[in-house]
C-alpha cells in the first residue's frame, strides 16, 4: 500500500459514539475529546466487514450522522492505534447516500448524538465490555475509549495501553451492567483499583432518567 494514500470506504453506520482517549496515571485521569467514532458495516479496501472511522466534531456537526445512515468517503489508517479508539481517520470526500429516519423505543438510543460538550458535562460510568458488545454498540451513550496508562510519572515513557468501555446514558437503563472495577498499574508493581464511588460521584448531578 502506498503510504498516506487514502482508502475508499462505503457502508451503513451502526453506531455514532464519542471518540475519546482516556489518560490514566494511577488514581488520576483525564480525557482528550478527539471527535466522533463511526462504526460502519460495509466495504473498505475491497473487503466487506465492520470497521471504525474517526471524524472531528465540526464534521459531525455538519453531516449530523446517525444510526443506519449510508455514507461513503476516503480515509487513512491511524498512525498509532494505541492512542485512537478507531482504525481509520483523516476522512475526506464524505457523502451521505441515504439518511435514515428509523426510530426505536430505547434502549439503545439511536437518535442524533449530543455535542462533545454535553458528553463532558454528563460524565460516565464504567460499562461491562460484554454488555457494550452485546447491547450498546448502536447506542449514542456507549463509548469505547483508547486508554493510555502512565505507569511511572517520573518516567513518562513507561506506558501501557488498553481500551475501556463506558456509559454516558440514563442511570435507569435496563441494559446497564458495570462489570468489574478497573485496575490501574503503577510503579513497583502497585495497583490502584478504582472504587465504585468514582462513578457515583461523577454522575451524581443527573437524575435516574436523565
Ligand atoms: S447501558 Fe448505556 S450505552 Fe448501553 S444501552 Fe444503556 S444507556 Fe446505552
Amino acid at each position: 500500500m502506498i503510504k498516506n494514500k487514502k482508502i475508499n470506504f462505503q457502508g451503513t453506520i451502526i453506531s455514532v459514539q464519542p471518540r475519546i482517549r482516556l489518560t490514566r496515571s494511577f488514581d488520576q485521569s483525564s480525557h482528550t475529546y478527539l471527535g466522533f467514532l463511526l462504526r460502519i458495516k460495509g466495504e473498505i479496501v475491497g473487503e466487506e466487514r465492520e470497521f471504525t472511522v474517526g471524524i472531528g466534531k465540526a464534521t459531525q456537526e455538519k453531516h449530523k450522522f446517525k444510526y443506519h445512515d449510508i455514507i461513503k468517503g476516503k480515509c487513512l489508517s491511524v498512525k498509532n492505534p494505541n492512542l485512537e479508539p478507531v482504525e481509520y481517520y483523516k476522512v475526506s470526500g464524505l457523502e451521505t447516500i441515504n439518511t435514515s429516519s428509523e426510530q426505536e423505543e430505547p434502549p439503545p438510543w439511536i437518535d442524533n448524538p449530543p455535542t462533545l460538550e454535553e458528553y463532558r458535562e454528563r460524565e460516565h460510568r464504567r460499562l461491562s465490555k460484554r454488555t457494550y458488545n452485546s447491547k450498546c454498540i448502536p447506542c449514542i451513550w456507549g463509548c469505547c475509549m483508547a486508554v493510555e496508562m502512565i505507569i511511572d510519572q517520573w518516567n513518562p515513557r513507561n506506558k501501557q495501553f488498553r481500551t475501556e468501555t463506558f456509559c454516558y446514558g440514563p442511570k435507569s437503563c435496563e441494559f446497564y451492567k458495570s462489570g468489574p472495577n478497573r485496575k490501574v498499574p503503577g510503579r513497583k508493581g502497585m495497583v490502584w483499583e478504582e472504587p465504585d464511588w468514582v462513578d457515583e460521584e461523577n454522575t451524581a448531578h443527573r437524575g435516574l432518567n436523565e
